[in-house]
């Protein structure tokens, strides 16, 4: 029976630490706030009680008093209790009264550190808080307290403007005209570099930079909101040279991603890690289809279509008891790389993969490799380009369908999300029957450039009346985001 106060960081998921991963996938409870990356609590139990204790939409917040009674009756009734936390729970986060309540109430508590904004929000603009030529100190202050309010300020002012380093505000967006003139009233150099980071370290973040005297006004005519740090001192001037989150390839561009949860996960996190803000939009998913023990005895060549097509095969060969030895006598053909990798985790390499990764470019790789009984493990309704060619060989070919894709409605919120999308991703035919399915009207009002993985994908949303503004090269997911980093390098040298 323990309350674990931890902070989940300023936002980017890869700011959890592994030690919050942990006890969120183990809570029974978690006690969270507004600030908290969106996918943190992706990885709680599906039975843990999960309560928000945060502002919504600026309405009335649970008072703290609520908050540190909740955490004492869920931390006395035994369990593992979280209390999860934006940032670090003791910089700005109240986590020492939260803390003093459980000791009142005789409640063991651990803390877990988190990765704080005012460090990280400058830090991923470029900006270091401290510098050894630049700043040998670094002071972290409130900024949500009006400095002019007559009852007198808890803060020193005249010390904070002496203070012989890093000013770095959290919570000081409204106040910042009064917090610059503060500041300048008690004698700071007016062209001291400031800046201002908003929603640091998320895909949306932005950053003004000015000097202390024109920081309030930069930041009210970029209407800067909340939650931002603002950042004073020399070291503020460094983001000029040291700016990298702005530089990544796809830094600034969201990215709406159609194919199914299940496979979205490699794209979307390549898609993130080069600066895209993706959007999901899973308009299909796959449902694996039911069918007897398979062998794959007495084949001279087994084909694969897809990464899907791999693990249900297998599992399918898991249930008769056989595992990939079961290949020894056939030769394995891979549509692709995707495939091919699937197959080696699994411990197969395959034997072909063609140039060209539709069918028709295995139907070449396979042009001088002598066939009589082949299997084609795939999907339902799949292209029957393969299978004819192999026939008219002369070859006995056994098709099995391992799973089939259906619509997965898309809802409100990810059809609005995709309609302000920069770009929207099909992978498959699939991905684009069942997307304007569910899109609907906004299929024909999308504003977004279509990126299509190879010819038969950009063949079916032509059907729909859609030529894709873009289509891959090379028809696989390095393909798709090879062509997605073209465009956007190419349109950043155009304006
Ligand atoms: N405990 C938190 C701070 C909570 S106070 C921490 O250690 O980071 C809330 C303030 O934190 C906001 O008003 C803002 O100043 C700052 N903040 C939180 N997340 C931020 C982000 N992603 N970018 C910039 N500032 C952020």
């Amino acid at each position: 029976m323990t309350v674990y106060l931890v902070g989940a960081g300023p936002g980017d998921p890869g700011l959890l630490t592994v030690r919050a991963l942990e006890l969120i996938a183990a809570a029974d409870v978690i006690v969270y706030d507004r600030l908290i990356p969106a996918s943190a609590l992706q990885g709680a139990r599906s039975d843990a009680t999960l309560i928000y204790a945060g502002k919504e939409g600026g309405g009335p917040s649970m008072s703290q008093a609520e908050i540190s009674r909740l955490l004492v009756s869920h931390g006395s009734c035994g369990g593992i209790v979280v209390r999860l936390k934006g940032g670090d729970p003791f910089v700005f986060g109240r986590g020492g009264e939260e803390a003093e309540a459980l000791v009142s109430a005789g409640i063991a508590f651990e803390v877990v550190p988190g990765v704080t904004a005012g460090v990280a929000g400058p830090a991923y603009a470029g900006i270091p808080v401290t510098h050894r030529d630049a700043a040998s100190a670094v002071a972290f202050v409130t900024g949500h307290e009006d400095p002019t309010k007559a009852s007198g300020s808890a803060l020193d002012w005249g010390a904070l403007a002496a203070f012989p380093g890093t000013l770095v505000f959290y919570m000081g967006v409204r106040q910042l005209p009064a917090i610059a003139s503060s500041l300048l009233a008690g004698g700071r150099d007016a062209a001291e570099p400031a800046a201002i980071v908003e929603r640091g370290t998320l895909p949306e973040q932005r950053v003004v930079t000015g000097t202390l005297e024109t920081i309030a006004s930069m930041a009210a005519s970029a209407r800067v909101r909340a939650p931002a740090v603002v950042v004073v001192g020399a070291v503020a001037g460094l983001r000029d040279a040291l700016a990298w989150f702005e530089s990544r390839p796809l830094a600034g561009v969201s990215v709406a991603v159609t194919r199914a949860r299940a496979q979205a996960s490699g794209l979307a996190s390549r898609l993130t890690d080069l600066g895209a803000q993706v959007v999901e939009a899973p308009a299909i998913r796959i449902v694996p289809l039911d069918g007897p023990a398979l062998s794959v005895a007495g084949y001279d060549l087994v084909c694969l279509t897809s990464p899907n097509g791999v693990r249900l095969l297998f599992s399918r060969l898991t249930a008769a008891g056989v595992d990939a030895r079961a290949f020894a006598g056939a030769r394995v053909a891979a549509i692709g790389p995707g495939t091919a990798s699937a197959l080696r985790a699994h411990g197969v390499i395959a034997d072909i993969v063609p140039e060209r990764f539709v069918a028709e470019g295995l139907v070449e790789a396979l042009a001088d490799v002598p066939v009589r009984r082949a299997l084609v493990a795939r999907a339902a309704e799949a292209r029957d380009v393969l299978v004819d060619a192999l026939r008219e060989r002369g070859a006995e070919v056994e098709v099995v369908a391992l799973y089939e894709t259906v619509a997965s409605p898309l809802t409100d919120a990810q059809l609005a999300a995709v309609g302000d999308a920069d770009y929207v991703t099909f992978t498959s035919s699939s991905t684009v029957r069942f997307f304007f399915e569910s899109a609907g009207d906004l299929g024909s009002r999308l504003r977004a450039r279509l990126v299509s993985i190879g010819p038969v994908t950009s063949a079916t949303l032509r059907e729909y009346g859609r030529k894709p503004e873009l289509e891959a090269t090379r028809h696989d997911i390095d393909g798709l985001v090879e062509a997605l980093i073209q465009d956007v390098t190419a349109s950043r040298i155009r304006s």
